[in-house]
């Protein structure tokens, strides 16, 4: 049983800021991390769960450079522990020895800082010491090509928001011409339930869903049909993990919010919008959305992610300033991340054909996402709603204002609406192979890469978060 009752949050002083362990000039003995073009230098470390190639056991483990790290043995071994929060745990058994990371996670900002100081203390540059420490270095880490990634955390429940402003413009046009941002927008950071016993982790098959589609336009007296999905999309978002939750009835405030987040993940929300369209309303989102969500294989923990924060999105001189419990001023000078995302996508001929995957978008738009997450996780137990350590939370589909820069083929192929009255046909993207796109078709895989990077800091990755289509049973 993975979830127990949160512990309390120990307030140690929690990094908005960069300390000595985002230091560019560490070096560690795993060479490949000190390749300027890995993601996975020592500052990054994000925390994983795999599938041991010896062991045959699931071990919870850090990436470093074309390695994993076993933190099941380092734990063994006394070189990480689990109390750093100035009380001693007694456990059953080490929470580095579960199979999922939720219990570290929810531990809390103190442990994750602690661990991150002594996995870093393992694995810098320097001698091993004795024979016993080499033998460890050897044992502790494995080939990240021979181990098979899983889920790094058990999702109990999973938030999707909606908070890029360019997004919701551009898709509330779609529906409503006239009056595409309704009005909650600017003061609601307005999200839905997803299903979380779909989330799966990158390289799952995605099987085109099946579902109800509305009767065809024009062809009064028609009914719904039922069948596979025809206009099949992704969602390019970024997830969050709560870390320490909160007690039923008792809301975490906007300027505690930040220390309850443990790290970031790529998130692809996949979304069969001919279903969407039909079955949106009164409720919102349903079947069109909880088919599968795929997630990349890395926690990148916010000790990591604090030399990337950055000032929140600017609004508008019009609109309105949020409610005083989605304010704080920390929040706004440095509640936003600064990361660079790409979509990829290449289709079973490219394969074929030996063509490389094409490039279909790249922005930094997460940065200018209308809500901080903040302000996303202090909304959502504003009314008392519990979260618990591990949850996640995604961002909503990234785009921003310009062409290459949005996050679903909803949004790239959409012309807006033609002097006639009625929507222009889609603009569809061509592949290198002559084929072209305004949903995927079967056998697309789309792959989600997105990294940080900041003048004086080493570059940190997130790996990928990929999903091919196989079509409908
Ligand atoms: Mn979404």
């Amino acid at each position: 049983m993975l979830w127990r009752a949160p512990l309390s949050l120990v307030h140690s002083a929690m990094p908005y800021e960069p300390n000595q362990t985002n230091d560019p000039s560490l070096k560690s003995w795993v060479e490949s991390a000190n390749d300027a073009s890995s993601h996975f230098p020592i500052q990054n470390l994000p925390l994983c769960a795999f599938l041991h190639p010896d062991e045959e056991a699931v071990v919870l483990g850090a990436r470093i450079g074309d390695k994993l790290v076993d933190m099941g043995l380092l734990a063994e071994a006394g070189i990480l522990t689990d109390d750093h929060d100035g009380h001693a745990h007694h456990h059953e058994h080490s929470i580095f020895d579960d199979v999922a990371l939720n219990h570290v996670l929810g531990h809390g900002p103190g442990l994750m800082a602690g661990m991150r100081k002594q996995l870093q203390e393992f694995l810098v540059d320097g001698p091993a010491g004795g024979q016993q420490a080499r033998r460890l270095r050897q044992s502790a880490l494995l080939d990240v090509a021979k181990c098979e990634l899983l889920p790094p955390v058990a999702v109990m429940n999973y938030t999707d928001f909606y908070a890029s402003i360019h997004h919701a413009t551009t898709v509330g046009s779609m529906f409503r011409p006239d009056n595409p941002l309704l009005p909650n927008y600017k003061h609601v950071p307005i999200g839905y339930h997803g299903r979380a016993s779909s989330i799966v982790e990158s390289g799952t098959p995605i099987v085109r869903p099946r579902g109800q589609q509305s009767p065809p336009e024009g062809e009064p007296g028609a009914g719904p049909s039922f069948g596979p999905c025809k206009m099949l999309d992704y969602e390019l978002e970024v997830g969050a993990f709560v870390g320490v939750g909160n007690e039923l009835g008792k809301p975490i405030s906007i300027r505690e919010a930040h220390e309850h987040l443990a790290g970031l993940c790529l998130v692809n929300d996949w979304s069969a919008r001919d279903i969407q369209k039909w079955e949106y309303q009164p409720l919102g989102p349903f079947l069109a959305k909880n088919f599968a969500t795929t997630i990349s294989p890395y926690v990148v923990t916010m000790d990591a992610l604090a030399p990337f924060r950055c000032k929140a999105f600017s609004r508008g001189a019009g609109d309105p300033q949020p409610l005083a419990y989605l304010m704080d001023q920390r929040d706004q000078e440095l509640g936003g991340f600064d990361i660079t995302l790409e979509v990829w996508l290449s289709s079973a001929k490219m394969r074929e054909q030996g063509a490389a995957a094409m490039r279909i978008s790249r922005s930094n738009a997460f940065k200018d996402m209308y809500w901080t997450l903040a302000q996303m996780l202090a909304h959502h137990t504003s009314n008392g709603c519990n979260m618990q350590a591990g949850d996640l939370f995604a961002s909503g589909t990234i785009s921003g204002s310009e062409p290459g820069t949005r996050g679903c083929l909803l949004e790239s192929t959409w012309q807006g609406w033609g002097p006639d009255g009625k929507a222009m046909p889609r603009k569809p993207i061509t592949l290198p192979s002559g084929e072209t796109r305004t949903f995927l078709a079967d056998g697309d895989e789309v792959t989600i890469r997105g990294w940080c990077e900041r003048e004086g800091y080493r570059t940190i990755g997130f790996g990928e978060c990929v999903g091919r289509i196989e079509g409908a049973e």
